[in-house]
């Protein structure tokens, strides 16, 4: 059996059906994980992996606000009524618009942090319960962002937000191992439309190319495949870390 193999698996991955996190959730789908996406926007159908025959049968998606605890709470437990267990969740759903930190007002900044750092916490605390419950254990993987890892000019609750993902990462990994495992990314600028507003003109995506050592922007296959590897067991030995996927813009001061 391949290290990587997580055929079998069953994930929830938040904001599972745009961006990043549609590209996750299809990527553990072909990977032959069942998988529960949700969001706050309702869908008719769930999103179809490519070449992936029965994925009606092994995806569902479901509405949920992450800043309301019960709904994370419906969201865990329909994974195990579902498909009888969990074993993967990725924390995606996240984001914020740009904001002047002079004059953004206080409701602004607990919404950002409520989206991006309670969210994970408490659907991190609820997938936990499962898991350790279960003989598996589990694994964890949180999306943050190199904002948290730098200053985060206009996005100063969104970076604070990503950092606070960064350290909760390393705390839930040493409170909850053996059983659980967690990690996280820091991606840096990868191509979604909700990231095109940083990089609006053909002129100002070949700057930010530019500044990155590998000379151009993200694809959000490049994020997914680390995912996948963070939920295999090839990665069995490593808890607790983030992994910075940017081409090496941050060296730089870029991303
Ligand atoms: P998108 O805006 O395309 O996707 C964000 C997802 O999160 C959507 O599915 C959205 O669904 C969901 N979401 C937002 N708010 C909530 C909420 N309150 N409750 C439940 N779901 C919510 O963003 P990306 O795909 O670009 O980004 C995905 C993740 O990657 C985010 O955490 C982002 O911060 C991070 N990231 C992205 C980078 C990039 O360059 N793209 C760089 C660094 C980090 P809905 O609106 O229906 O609720």
């Amino acid at each position: 059996m391949s290290k990587f193999d997580v055929s079998g698996k069953v994930a929830i991955v938040t904001g599972g059906n745009v961006g990043i996190g549609v590209n996750i959730a299809q990527t553990l789908l072909q990977e032959g994980c069942s998988v529960v996406t949700c969001s706050r926007r309702d869908y008719d159908s769930p999103p179809a992996a490519e070449g992936v025959s029965d994925a009606a049968g092994r995806i569902v998606h479901m509405t949920c606000d992450v800043r309301e605890p019960e709904q994370i709470e419906a969201v865990v437990q329909r994974a195990v009524n579902e498909f009888g267990r969990l074993d993967i969740l990725v924390n995606n759903a996240g984001g914020s618009p740009g904001a002047d930190t002079s004059t953004a007002s206080p409701r602004f900044f607990a919404s950002i942090i409520a989206i991006n750092l309670t969210g994970v916490m408490v659907f991190s605390q609820k997938a936990n319960e499962i898991m350790q419950k279960q003989e598996e254990g589990g694994t964890i993987v949180n999306i943050a962002s190199v904002a948290g890892l730098q200053a985060a000019p206009f996005m100063a609750a969104y970076g604070a937000a990503k950092a606070g993902v960064i350290n909760v990462t390393r705390t839930n990994a040493v409170e909850w191992g053996p059983k659980v495992r967690v990690n996280c990314i820091a991606p840096g600028l990868i191509w979604t439309d909700a990231a095109s507003f940083l990089a609006p003109t053909e002129e100002a995506r070949a700057a930010v190319s530019a500044s990155i050592p590998l000379r151009r922007i993200g694809e959000v296959q490049e994020i997914s495949d680390v995912v996948h590897f963070l939920a295999s067991p090839a990665s069995r030995y490593i808890s607790g870390e983030t992994i910075v996927v940017d081409g090496g813009g941050r060296l730089r001061g870029g991303g």
